[in-house]
């Protein structure tokens, strides 16, 4: 990774019960860093390969070799992102990908042990640091916020009371922000599970004939670190201040392919069009960073999701993407998809 570029992973699941009811096979392969895809479609139709920073095989068990467990996709990305973190970054990772691919698996996990994802393990390494560097001279403060992005509005999961739709605002010179959104100072990583699993139960979810949790917005839950040194000698403070971003996107696929009509489709266009920006946002950022230029437009105004991640993705930020992928053979037209989006961030 250069510059201000992003670093790009896929990840593939094990089959749900769905895939093995209808005796999918699998169109996945992976070598080394490639993610290779054949069309189940067209047997003629030549297999296409992608890299990647990191290709993850989770299609089967961990006695597999091959096999990439929560803790090895956390310490790839995760433990980096962390450090960034603590070098003064801001950060950002986002999973991407069909609904039931894997992202919210990626992202969250699941509360069992071996099985927590890069945010809880990324938590909970943060005050493990916080704890072993705190000496006298620094001092650390940590504050979380946890909102939901639904067709373009906001909403503050961590005060559901708060139903409306917050105003994203400006600040000369801090950037985008969102007006009245709680944000909550923790001590402990069991402050900080205590209120992403509050959070995670007010999310907005709606069924669809794809999944019956199927989430239709995007989750962006953030934390702001802050490392105060201060120097004896001089008798003055710095402050290091880096916001970590971590986005668990609504599903990817097309309104069409999942039968929505009226409000759904209406959703889909807008839930699409943040999905979009983002991808024409880091695919400028690394046409960019390739380039080695400095200004281009970067359309982050166009989606409030960019909007608000602005300060966590270009500039002074580092950047990883997750993009999940389903292994079946009827899922490939949504699988490349994926893959292309991936693709065009590196
Ligand atoms: P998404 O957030 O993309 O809609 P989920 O993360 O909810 O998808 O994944 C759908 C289902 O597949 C969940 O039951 C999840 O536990 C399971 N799953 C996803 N990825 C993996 C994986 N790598 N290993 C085991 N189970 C997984």
């Amino acid at each position: 990774m250069s510059g201000a570029s992003v670093k790009v992973a896929v990840r593939v699941r094990p089959f749900n019960s769905r895939e093995t009811s209808k005796e999918s096979k699998c169109i996945i392969q992976m070598q080394g860093n490639s993610t290779i895809i054949s069309n189940p479609k067209n047997p003629k139709d030549p297999a296409k390969s992608f890299s990647f920073d990191h290709s993850y095989w989770s299609h089967t068990t961990p006695e597999d070799p091959a096999f990439a467990s929560q803790s090895l996709v956390y310490n790839d990305l995760g433990k980096e992102m962390l450090q960034h973190a603590f070098d003064g970054y801001n950060v950002c990772i986002f999973a991407y990908g069909q609904t039931g691919a894997g992202k919210s698996y990626t992202m969250m996990g699941r509360q069992e042990e071996g099985q927590e994802g890069i945010i809880p393990l990324l938590c909970e390494e943060l005050f493990e640091k916080i704890n072993d560097n705190n000496k006298e001279e620094i001092s650390y403060s940590v504050e979380v916020s946890y909102m939901e992005i639904y067709c373009e509005r906001v909403r503050d999961l961590l005060n559901p009371k708060n139903k409306g739709n917050l105003r994203v605002r400006e600040h000369p010179l801090l950037g985008p922000y969102v007006e009245d959104l709680s944000k909550l100072a923790v001590t402990s990583y069991n402050d900080i599970n205590d209120l992403m699993d509050a959070g995670n139960k007010a999310r907005t979810v709606a069924a669809t004939n794809m999944n019956e949790t199927s989430s239709r917005s995007h989750a962006v839950f953030t934390i702001v670190f802050t490392q105060k040194k201060y120097d004896s000698e001089t008798e003055l403070s710095t402050e290091k201040v880096s916001k970590v971003s971590l986005v668990d996107l609504a599903g990817s696929e097309r309104a069409d392919s999942t039968g929505a009509k009226g409000t759904r489709l209406k959703e889909g266009a807008n839930i699409n069009k943040s999905l979009t920006t983002l991808g024409k946002v880091i695919s400028a950022l690394a046409e960019v960073s390739k380039k080695k230029k400095k200004t281009d437009f970067i359309p982050y105004r166009d989606s409030v999701l960019t909007w608000l991640l602005r300060e966590n993705l270009g500039g002074n930020s580092r950047t990883a993407m997750v993009a999940a992928l389903s292994p079946a053979d009827i899922n490939y037209d949504e699988t490349l998809s994926t893959l292309r989006y991936a693709d065009r961030a590196k």
